[in-house]
């Protein structure tokens, strides 16, 4: 029965696309390119997952449960090779060009090996979308410049997003929970730039990051109508780290406390005026909460896959516990789960390439450009300073505001949310359900199931908690009291 575990997950070659999710049959015949895109993020992930990140998955998450600031850099230096920590910065830049749909795929294969490791080398572009919300274009330009030159030297440049404080988690990300919240971090204006104080925790890279991008009020009393979101270098003066928690999952990536005292940022760091900052966080978490979907599926493929390969060694009397008929029921049951959410993933990731931020890689005017200007031009500081112009910025301002309006952003954090959730809930289903397959063995580190089902309980808290997105998708499909 050996055979049976070559053919499930990373243990087999990656199928094409189409024959995963047939439905691409019909996008692949009109836009081979945006598909073949896709397949060659899945070959890449396939094969990065399975012959680097496996081989050292276990001995990493036990060097992480000894010293929670332990990292592979050796690891992180082969994925900054091959260019996964530029993953989505278009090709005529110098990254890797993935869409939406390719950096969907790319995450199921890479989280299916291990989730904490993924969110070391893909996170990163949480840089790059930060920017993107921005979309002021001499920042867009600079971010993408400064990624793919620190790419290039083989040299780290880390970004965290930070928006959750000790007192607010859920909070920070949502109008109704921010008129009560009350805030540790405050910004006071000063003389060309502000000074800000205070604790963000829980911060994913937090330890690792050049830079923070942060929402934070200027009036304690009011946040909702004073939040405002800042891009904070750690190499400033009064920035420092706090304690990089001890989690129970994920343990590969790293999360941080971080403390501001009195650090000044001049005005240019402003990223959204006062009052914009919750608008800033909804428009990351309206593509992020669909990619911690598809991270978390690819949680739950990992279960099965490892679920798999036990069961079909272990023999119970004359056969093996694959040839029982409840074990196929079930792993057929959880194939079928797998599936479902997949395809929900890939129509979240395929409407956020059509109608969301990542459009506007594919829209006209960018792609004309990407494709007449050479590559060396696109990273000068010419194109930089001309991208920084006003005239610039608001025509470019224009066309990102008519693509990705206020309400686009809250289509997309109800459907990423159904995303989220059902990736998250899938995760710990699957993983739960695996180790009641296996039984005792399962409980022991070296099958990796139990890592699976740490991982998978993790994904159920951030990017909103599961609840909170519950209530955004309640809230917007069916309507809020009034
Ligand atoms: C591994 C990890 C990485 C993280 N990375 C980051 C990061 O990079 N950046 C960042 O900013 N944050 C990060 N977080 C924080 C994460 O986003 C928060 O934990 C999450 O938003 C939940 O907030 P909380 O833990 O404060 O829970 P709380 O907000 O205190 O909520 C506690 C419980 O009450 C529920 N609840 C709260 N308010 C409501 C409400 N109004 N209605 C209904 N239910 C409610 C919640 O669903 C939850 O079940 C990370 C967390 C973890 C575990």
């Amino acid at each position: 029965m050996d055979h049976l575990a070559a053919k499930y997950g990373l243990s087999s070659d990656a199928p094409d696309l189409v024959t995963t999710v047939p439905a691409l049959g019909k996008l692949k015949k009109i836009r081979p390119s945006y598909i073949k895109r896709a397949e060659s993020a899945q070959v890449t992930g396939r094969r990065f997952a399975r012959e680097e990140i496996l081989p050292r998955v276990l001995e990493i998450d036990k060097e992480c449960t000894r010293d929670p600031r332990y990292f592979d850099w050796d690891l992180w230096r082969k994925a900054n090779d091959e260019k996964l920590t530029v993953a989505l910065i278009p090709r005529e830049m110098g990254g890797l060009g993935y869409t939406a749909l390719g950096a969907t795929v790319l995450c199921e294969e890479m989280t299916s090996a291990c989730m904490g490791i993924t969110a070391n080398i893909l996170f990163n572009n949480f840089g790059l979308l930060g920017a993107l919300v921005e979309f002021r274009t001499g920042i867009v330009l600079r971010i993408i410049r400064d990624m793919v030159k620190a790419q290039r030297r083989g040299e780290p440049l880390f970004w965290a997003w930070a928006i959750t404080e000790p007192s607010a988690g859920t909070d920070v990300e949502d109008e109704r929970a921010m008129a009560t919240m009350r805030p540790s971090t405050h910004a006071e204006k000063v003389s060309g730039g502000y000074r800000i104080n205070g604790t963000k925790c829980f911060i994913t890279n937090g330890s690792l990051a050049h830079y923070v991008i942060a929402t934070i009020p200027l009036d304690r009393s009011n946040p909702l109508e004073s939040i405002a979101t800042f891009l904070i270098p750690t190499s400033s003066e009064g920035f420092s780290v706090g304690k990089v928690e001890r989690k129970c999952g994920q343990k590969a990536s790293q999360t941080a406390e971080l403390i501001f005292e009195d650090v000044y940022v001049p005005e240019e760091n402003l990223w959204e005026p006062p009052g914009r900052g919750l608008r800033h966080t909804r428009e990351i978490l309206s593509t992020t909460r669909g990619f911690i979907g598809a991270s978390a599926l690819g949680v739950a493929r990992g279960a099965l896959e490892r679920c798999i390969e036990y069961a079909s060694k272990k023999k119970i009397g004359n056969h093996f516990l694959i040839d029982e008929d409840w074990v196929r029921y079930a792993i057929a049951d959880m194939i079928k789960d797998i599936k479902t959410v997949r395809a929900a993933c890939y129509n979240f990731a395929i409407s956020v390439d059509t109608y969301h931020v990542m459009g506007l890689f594919e829209s006209l005017p960018v792609k004309t450009a990407l494709k007449m200007i050479p590559e060396r031009i696109l990273l000068s500081e010419f194109v930089q300073t001309i991208g920084g112009l006003s005239l610039v910025e608001s025509l470019a301002g224009k066309i990102k505001n008519r693509m990705v309006s206020d309400a686009t952003v809250e289509r997309f954090v109800k459907e990423g949310s159904a995303v989220k959730v059902a990736g998250t809930d899938l995760a710990m289903n699957v993983s739960s359900r695996v180790l009641d397959i296996v039984g005792l063995e399962g409980m022991s580190h070296r099958y990796g199931m139990e890592k699976c089902f740490r991982d998978a309980k993790v994904t159920q808290i951030y990017e909103g908690s599961n609840q909170a997105c519950r209530l955004d998708l309640f809230h917007q499909e069916i309507g809020s009291p009034q």
